[in-house]
């Protein structure tokens, strides 16, 4: 009998770890208004041998719906944090390095164990490891999820709010929740080229932020246009294709010895 083509797809991405085909690129995080780089997101790659490049928007659901994500996601907690210690070395014990977690990795109670454990491993600082949940998801907000968030804050670790303003959380929520940052969504950063209205509510969302003790990063940003109302904002952070893509480990590195991203030198 013939195995269907999705069934062979979601084996291959089973073994795809046991393989050896995830790596993680690193996308660079800049400080407003000094050009400064500031930190590091983390995200997962898989080049598969029968597949080619897949993205990350078709497999991660996979991995979630299998369970798989919570070995994956603790494979890349402590690469990231073995990353983090290379920019140490580098000379950058200042820079933070951002990984995207799951809702169901955050439900589970032994992920504060494990980035603890590669925490103290790698020998960084708490405040060079953050973690980004997502708005997209109502578990984001269940009482095991805060319960859990909680005690990450309490060890020093950062936590952003990513995907802000297209899903679950309300301000009710932005009070209660035990974070560091928000994270513009891109859907609001490309709207910026729209008109007024939509820059308006930009820059509110950006002195919301600030009112609640947060602070700001934008994702997706791609032209100098945005660059320029993002900054006249005040937007502490950004990120986007405008500085760099994600980038291999080697070429995140050499930028960290490098420090000052210039976004005339950059595509
Ligand atoms: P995300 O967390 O919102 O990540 C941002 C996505 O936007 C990334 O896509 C990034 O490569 C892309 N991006 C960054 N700057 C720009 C830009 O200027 N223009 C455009 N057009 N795109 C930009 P990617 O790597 O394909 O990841 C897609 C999503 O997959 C991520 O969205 C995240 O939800 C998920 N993901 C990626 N890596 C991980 C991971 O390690 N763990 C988990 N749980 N999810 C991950
Ligand atoms: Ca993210
Ligand atoms: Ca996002």
């Amino acid at each position: 009998m013939k195995i269907p083509e999705e069934k062979l797809f979601k084996q291959s991405l089973e073994d795809a770890y046991h393989r050896g085909e995830f790596t993680l690129h690193y996308q660079p995080q800049i400080k407003l208004p000094s050009h400064s780089l500031s930190g590091f997101e983390v995200l997962l790659r898989w080049h598969s041998a029968q597949y080619g490049n897949v993205s990350p928007e078709r497999f991660i659901p996979l991995l979630e719906t299998s369970g798989s994500i919570d070995k994956v996601g603790k494979w890349i907690i402590t690469k990231a944090c073995t990353f983090a210690q290379a920019l140490i070395e580098a000379g950058g014990n200042h820079l933070c390095v951002w990984v995207n977690v799951s809702p169901h990795q955050l439900v589970n109670g032994n992920i504060v164990e494990h980035i603890k454990r590669a925490i103290s491993d790698a020998q960084i600082f708490p405040w060079q490891f953050g973690i980004e949940i997502t708005e997209n998801s109502p578990i984001s907000f269940t009482s095991n999820s805060l319960h859990n968030l909680r005690r990450l804050r309490n060890l020093g670790i950062k936590i952003a709010l990513d995907d802000f303003g297209t899903g679950y959380s309300s301000l009710a929520y932005l009070q209660k929740l035990p974070i560091h940052m928000l994270k513009i969504d891109k859907a609001f950063v490309d709207s910026l080229a729209f008109n007024e209205k939509q820059q308006n509510f930009v820059h509110l969302i950006i002195k919301l932020a600030h009112n609640f003790g947060l602070k700001v990063i934008a994702e997706g940003v791609e032209t100098e246009t945005q660059v320029e109302w993002l900054s006249y904002c005040h937007c502490d952070y950004i990120q986007g294709y405008i500085f760099s893509r994600p980038i291999p480990i080697d070429e995140a590195l050499r930028l960290a010895v490098c420090r000052k991203v210039d976004i005339t030198k950059i595509s």
